[in-house]
Formats: structure tokens, C-alpha cells, sequence
């Protein structure tokens, strides 16, 4: 089975998605920073699954999408002002031409193929992403934090498809990702992809054409203590354990401090090299947590591909068969390989089987 179409297809839409975000967090961020208001990830998150979901349902009508946002929001009283602004950011990232809106071209509209988008085409497309977890599925996040994306951090556009419980495809884009690792003050945006068995690659991303570029290799950092041997972590600390994750990462020979990252912006730092390990370790707040499908889905192929790790802090595979929330698995342990099996040892030490 060749899955170039479904690769050439989830480029194309989080290239899209993509470009809404970032016209989003121009346009509505700053704003939003001095009045505390959440209305812009409202209007990138509905947007985003929006075009994503507008594409793959032109291109594979019979998948289902299991996305995290539905329309409800917007449809019920209060949300009208949200879904003009969704309308209005899905209008301008959506090509029609061609094949009367089902094109799915990986171009970015030019001004002529644009076409008046509708409430009723948006929250059907919103909606699209209802879907369930079935034997062939995709899975959507279309902001991964969106903390990050507020504060004018990272975030990442996440697109998996996952066929009987195995993620055989995976896109991430990332915008707001130093090209060159660390280096903030050069150019940034980053497409991330990986197909099961062929290995994961990079694309400069600057708008929708992106997803046709230039697609260069990536690999996980080798085992030793050059630059990438360093930690990764959320910047929330209600999303994991910093406190263990710090001993862990110590124990296991690093001893840099952590890079503090949101989104799944983490996988990619350990695919390209840039970190040996990112650890997600229940937080002591929050026992209870499960992990969603589509925080890690798409990321943990991207990594395995490049070479590297994926298991829960167990050292079991995220099982990604059962439903939106992984309730088999606990925490999650990404590394460049070499050093899985020693974090996966303290960690049973640390915490207990
Ligand atoms: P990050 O940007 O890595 O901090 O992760 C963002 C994701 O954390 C969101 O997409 C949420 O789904 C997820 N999340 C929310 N609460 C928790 C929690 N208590 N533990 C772990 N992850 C969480
Ligand atoms: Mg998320």
C-alpha cells in the first residue's frame, strides 16, 4: 500500500491550517495578550480543523477524523462573532479551484480562486472531525498548545492517520520553529512528516505552496554528550512532572537544565536532533490523566521514524486503537533511542511497576 496520496494530502492541509494560525495570531494575539481573551485560539482552532477536515474529506470521503474541536461553540447563542472570524481566516487559506472546492492543491489561493466560504461549509467542515477511532482513522489536533500559541510560543498544526491501531502517517506543522535548532533570531517555520517504513523529513514552511517543497531527511541525535544531548518538557507544569522529570534526565546522564517547549513541537526537537529525550510524566496534580490520541500521534511517528523511541513511562507502546484517550498508557518516554532503556530503568526505580 503506497500512502503518498494521504502524505501529499495531510502536507497540504496543515500547510494550510497552518498559514490560518499564524494570520490568526498576527491579526488577534496581541490583542487578546492585554485582554486576557481566548477568542483567537477559538478562532485558529475552528479554522484550522476546518480546512484540515475540508481537505481530507474532498480527498478520502470514507475516513473518519477524530479532531478536538466540534462546532457547538459557534453554533450555540454567543459564538456568532467567532464563526464570522472563523469564515472570514478559512476564506482566505482555501483554494477552489479546479474542481468546484474539492481541489485540495497544495498552492495557496491565488486571489481569483478564492471563493466566499459560508458558515454552513465551515461547521459542516468542523464537523467533519467528529468522527470515531475505527480500524482506518485520522486524528487532529489543529492548535497543540495553545498556551503557546497565546503567549507567542510554539505550537503545532498535528495530522495522524492510523490504520488498524498503527500510525502509518503523520504531519506536523510549525510554524513558529526555528529552522536552525536554537536559533532564534534566524527564519522560522517547519513542516515535519513521516510515513511508516520511509523515514521523516523536514520542509521550510512559509505558507499553503510549502507542503510542495524541498522534504530533507532528519534523524534522532546519536548516543553521546554532543549538542543534542539535552531534555525537553512542557512549559506547563500541570502537564507533567518537572521535579521527576529532572532527576530522570540526570539519572540517565544529562545534565544540561531542560529546553521548556509547548506542543508536540517536543517530538520534533528529539527528531531532529536537537534534544536525546522528551519526558511526560503524570503530573501529581492531575493521577488520573490519559493522554489524547492526537497529542501524540502524529509526533510519535515523526520521532520513530527519524530513528528514534516511543513508549509510555511502563515502556509499553501508546496504543493508539481504543479511543480518544489512551487509558492503557501512562505518561510518555521519547527518546533518540540509545538512552530509552536506562530512562525507562530509573523510571521504574522512581515511580514503581
Ligand atoms: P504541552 O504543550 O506539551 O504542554 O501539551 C498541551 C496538551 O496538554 C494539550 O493539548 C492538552 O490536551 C494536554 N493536557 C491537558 N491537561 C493535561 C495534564 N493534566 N497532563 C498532561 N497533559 C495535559
Ligand atoms: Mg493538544
Amino acid at each position: 500500500m503506497t500512502l503518498e496520496r494521504e502524505l501529499e494530502c495531510a502536507l497540504a492541509s496543515v500547510a494550510a491550517a497552518a498559514s490560518l494560525c499564524e494570520n490568526v495570531r498576527r491579526e488577534l494575539v496581541p490583542d487578546a495578550i492585554t485582554k486576557e481573551d481566548r477568542s483567537p485560539v477559538t478562532v485558529a482552532d475552528f479554522g484550522a480543523q476546518a480546512i484540515v477536515c475540508r481537505f481530507l474529506s474532498a480527498m478520502f470521503p470514507e475516513d473518519p477524523v477524530v479532531g478536538e474541536e466540534d462546532s457547538a461553540a459557534l453554533r450555540a447563542e454567543g459564538g456568532a462573532r467567532a464563526l464570522a472570524q472563523v469564515v472570514e481566516y478559512a476564506g482566505r487559506c482555501i483554494c477552489w479551484k479546479g474542481t468546484g472546492g474539492r481541489c485540495g492543491c497544495a498552492g495557496g489561493p491565488a486571489p481569483e480562486d478564492r471563493r466566499a466560504v459560508n458558515a454552513e461549509d465551515v461547521t459542516t467542515w468542523i464537523d467533519h472531525g467528529n468522527g470515531e477511532v475505527g480500524s482506518r482513522y485520522w486524528t487532529l489536533d489543529p492548535i497543540d498548545g495553545t498556551k503557546g500559541f497565546l503567549r507567542g510560543d510554539q505550537y503545532a498544526v498535528a495530522l495522524a492517520l492510523v490504520v488498524d491501531g498503527d500510525v502509518k502517517v503523520g504531519v506536523l506543522g510549525c510554524p513558529y520553529l526555528p529552522r536552525e535548532a536554537g536559533n532564534a533570531d534566524g527564519a522560522r517555520g517547519v513542516l515535519f512528516g513521516a510515513v511508516r517504513g520511509e523515514g521523516a523529513f523536514v520542509i521550510d514552511w512559509d505558507g499553503p505552496a510549502s507542503a510542495a517543497g524541498e522534504r530533507t531527511p532528519i534523524r534522532v541525535s546519536e548516543g553521546g554528550k554532543a549538542d543534542g544531548f539535552r531534555m525537553v518538557e512542557s512549559v506547563e507544569a500541570a502537564h507533567g512532572d518537572h521535579s521527576l522529570q529532572a532527576t530522570i534526565a540526570r539519572e540517565a546522564g544529562i545534565t544540561r537544565d531542560p529546553v521548556r517547549m509547548d506542543s508536540q513541537a517536543k517530538y520534533a526537537a528529539v527528531a531532529r536532533g536537537e534534544a536525546a529525550l522528551y519526558l511526560r510524566l503524570p503530573s501529581k496534580r492531575t493521577p488520573d490523566y490519559r493522554e489524547n490520541i492526537w497529542d501524540h500521534a502524529a509526533g510519535a511517528i515523526v520521532v520513530e521514524e527519524a530513528g528514534g523511541s516511543v513508549t509510555d513511562l511502563f515502556g509499553k507502546p501508546l496504543d493508539f486503537a481504543i479511543g480518544k484517550k489512551m487509558v492503557d498508557n501512562r505518561g510518555v518516554v521519547v527518546s533518540n533511542g540509545p538512552i530509552h532503556e536506562v530512562v525507562l530503568r530509573e523510571l521504574a526505580a522512581a515511580v514503581g511497576k
